[in-house]
């Protein structure tokens, strides 16, 4: 067996323990002559294996007793479409657009309602992100609405916008479970488990009870309303029910790890290594305004395409895959997640302290 450094945005590295055990599990599960994928999720064994995430989730994040913890299909994607058929009571929304994902989910939320784009960083290709601790908060706004780490363009907002009182709802897809979180600022937290958590599949929906209710948008499917899914413990109908017993694989081993305070301070140590390399490389640089900088997602170029293209065979070669910007923006973006290992990435800036000198 030979494992790979894969720097992928998602589906992503997944921590090797988590995947022995599944290994392990894959024929009996606990002695249930089965594996978790075979299984009814209305067995007992099952309802304990979501029950447990859940819980584990919970405390991983210290979630308040007044929020709903939903496992849900269908992709952030399904999201951009689920929070304005839910939350557009006035039919107003606005949207701070920091990259591909929150125009996406700007544009979709365009089909139920009035959504405005109060901020945006667009003119200079989302480097940064916008000040916004003063934006013309619409008055009759039902939320407003972030990405918060951009996983194209690698910036994170350090902090949370000023909303006036609104509620705010947020995509954490590539920043989920990174680092503590206060979750009673936001009505929803949601994200694909792809990124930072595990296999694609799941999307988790951390939401404030009383943002759930029937009151949704006429024509909102059954299985589009935040209710359907909170009444019945994510299990209105199968849930994607393997990927969800992976997911609680991981909080265990988070939990393990020392918990989000510790995984912040581990996010930090490993970011820092290839930002330091970074910034005093004479032919690499890092794409986004410093002080706005994700702990995940780590875009880089040399400013010479043929140059990028080399670099990216080359560390293929050598071990370390998924290099390769998004298809956006090109150059190179290294995503280091939680189960990426700080080895990863200090063998990853040797492997670029060597492509420099062989190439500059
Ligand atoms: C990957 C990503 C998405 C898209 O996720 P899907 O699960 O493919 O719909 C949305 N938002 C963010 C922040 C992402 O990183």
């Amino acid at each position: 067996m030979s494992r790979v450094y894969n720097f992928s945005a998602g589906p992503a590295v997944l921590p090797e323990e988590v995947l022995q055990e599944a290994a392990a599990e894959m024929l009996d599960y606990q002695g249930t002559g089965m594996s978790v994928m075979e299984m009814s999720h209305r067995s007992k064994a099952y309802q304990r294996i979501i029950d447990e995430a859940e819980a584990d989730l919970r405390e991983l994040m210290n979630i308040p007793d007044n929020y709903k913890v939903l496992f849900l299909q269908g992709g952030a994607h399904q999201q951009f479409a689920m929070v304005p058929m839910n939350l557009m009571k006035n039919g107003v929304a606005d949207y701070i657009i920091t990259g591909q994902w929150a125009k996406r989910a700007w544009q979709e939320a365009q089909k139920y309602g009035k959504a405005n784009a109060i901020a945006s960083s667009v003119d200079k290709t989302f480097s940064y992100i916008p000040d916004c601790s003063d934006l013309p908060i619409s008055e009759d706004a039902d939320y407003v609405y972030i990405c918060e780490n951009n996983t194209i363009y690698g910036t994170k907002f350090w902090d949370l916008p000023n909303t006036k009182g609104k509620t705010l709802v947020a995509d954490v897809s590539s920043c989920f479970l990174s680092e503590p979180v206060d979750v009673s600022k936001y009505g929803i937290i949601y994200g694909g488990a792809q990124k930072n958590i595990g296999p694609a599949g799941v999307v988790i929906v951390i939401i404030r009870e009383d943002l759930i209710s029937e009151d949704v948008l006429p024509g909102t499917p059954t299985m589009l309303q935040y209710k359907t899914h909170a009444d019945n413990g994510s299990m209105y109908n199968t849930p994607p029910a393997y990927g969800i017993y992976v997911c609680g694989k991981v909080f265990k081993w988070l939990k393990k790890q020392g918990g989000l305070a510790a995984m912040k301070e581990y996010n930090e140590r490993k970011a820092k290594i290839l930002y330091d390399f970074l910034d005093q490389s004479k032919m690499f640089r890092g794409t986004v305004e410093k002080k706005d900088r994700s702990l995940m997602n780590v875009p880089f170029v040399t400013g010479d395409k043929d140059l990028d293209a080399k670099f990216v065979k080359e560390a293929e070669a050598a071990g370390f895959v998924n290099l390769k910007g998004h298809r956006s923006v090109g150059g190179m973006r290294a995503s280091i997640y939680n189960a990426m290992p700080i080895e990863g990435v200090r063998k990853l800036v040797e492997f670029m302290q060597e492509f420099e000198k062989n190439n500059g």
